[in-house]
């Protein structure tokens, strides 16, 4: 077992952060910028390295080390994720200040910022002053989807990771391996996320959230005046909370008993003393993951919604490459006979715009409704 087989179809990048694992006595830079599509794995990219260097086998996945890193509960990593459209400068300051403290286990402090993007360049600029004048043995990693996203003044100082969009086999790959999902499910499920890793697990391994999944496609497909089109917007909402909800209950709890089981402990047993400040940092990166996942999970609505119109447009314009949704092909092959593709085309717009809306903030509902509005059908 490794901490990089999580990583799957992306062999360039694991190479790179091999290499800097078995040099990192010599010269190890202090700064990593991993960038790449959502769903294509920068933050577990960033978690298997910080686990490799901390971990006295360079990242085994299996021993105490490794496992505190993947629930975010070792002392000497500090994980930032933020729930924010922008990450408010003072969280920036706090986490500068930590990058000072030096290692509490004597290797190194690893600071880790998922959203290195999402900063106003007043913010970016104290993370700069940081990367300047780097303590020694601080390590930091910055997760962000393009380069482009951030300051070049910043971009000059780390060393970056590109990671790409794995191949539907790649996924399909991992989860049988990783996950032993059975083959054609594997593969269905990766097609049907389009290749987002964390999602093609959750559709394999769990048949509501697929229903969900299809539910909510099922109800575009079917808007056919103002009233329904209000309704559907309300169930997408109800629909993403509920995904939302249970997807958070599974991880913490998932996470806990890994935590739990790392020291030998039932689930439901009385933590010792010396461990509550670990399962406390666990369950505050738990308390701000809860508060993102509705809106990624409305976003990955607003996703999938792309990929049915991709596919019927495909259809419309006798595409033969492979659906991502094989298993609504009758109704997609339906509503692509009957539209036009000037309508498939104007209602993806309608979709891209309504993700830009709920990006800049706009409030989850509204945007639902207009787009649903802008979507009732219309027969050629
Ligand atoms: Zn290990």
């Amino acid at each position: 077992m490794s901490v990089w087989q999580d990583l799957p179809g992306q062999p360039e990048a694991v190479a790179t952060l091999e290499k800097a694992v078995r040099n990192r006595a010599d010269n190890l830079h202090h700064a990593w910028l991993f960038t790449g599509p959502p769903g294509s794995g920068r933050s577990i990219a960033a978690r298997s390295f910080a686990a490799a260097l901390l971990c006295e086998q360079g990242g085994c996945a299996s021993c105490q080390t490794c496992l505190l890193v993947k629930t975010n509960g070792h002392p000497d990593l500090t994980v930032m994720a933020t729930d924010r459209v922008m990450i408010p400068i003072d969280d920036v300051r706090e986490l500068v200040e930590m990058a000072t403290y030096g290692s509490t286990m004597g290797g190194y402090r690893i600071i880790l910022v998922e959203d290195a993007d999402r900063m106003v360049p007043r913010t970016a600029n104290v993370l700069l002053k940081a990367l300047e004048e780097p303590p020694a043995d601080t390590i930091w990693l910055l997760c962000a989807p393009f380069e482009a996203d951030l300051l070049p003044t910043i971009r000059s100082r780390v060393r970056k990771v590109g990671l790409k969009v794995p191949s539907t086999n790649d996924v399909a790959r991992l989860l049988v391996t990783r996950d032993k999902v059975d083959g054609q499910l594997a593969e269905i499920v990766a097609a049907e996320s389009q290749s987002h890793i964390g999602m093609a697990r959750r559709l394999a391994t769990s048949p509501d959230a697929r229903a969900r999944r299809r539910d909510t496609l099922t109800a575009a497909l079917e808007i056919d005046n103002i009233s329904t089109a209000i309704a559907t917007a309300e169930r997408w909402l109800e629909l993403a909370k509920k995904d939302a909800d249970a997807l958070n209950e599974e991880r913490d709890s998932e996470e806990r008993a890994t935590f739990m089981a790392n020291f030998g402990l039932d689930p439901e047993s009385n933590l010792p003393p010396a461990l509550r400040a670990n399962l406390r940092r666990i369950e505050e990166s738990q308390k701000r993951r809860a508060t993102r996942s509705l809106r990624d999970g409305i976003d990955r609505i607003l996703v999938d919604l792309l990929a049915v119109y991709r596919d019927i447009l495909m259809l419309q314009l006798d595409g033969n490459r492979a659906l991502v949704n094989q298993d609504l092909e009758p109704t997609l092959r339906r509503v692509a006979t009957s539209t036009g593709t000037a309508r498939t085309l104007e209602i993806t717009d309608a979709i891209t715009e309504a993700r830009l809306r709920i990006e800049s903030n706009v409030r989850d509902l509204l945007v639902l409704q207009s787009l649903a509005v802008r979507m009732i059908w219309k027969p050629l």
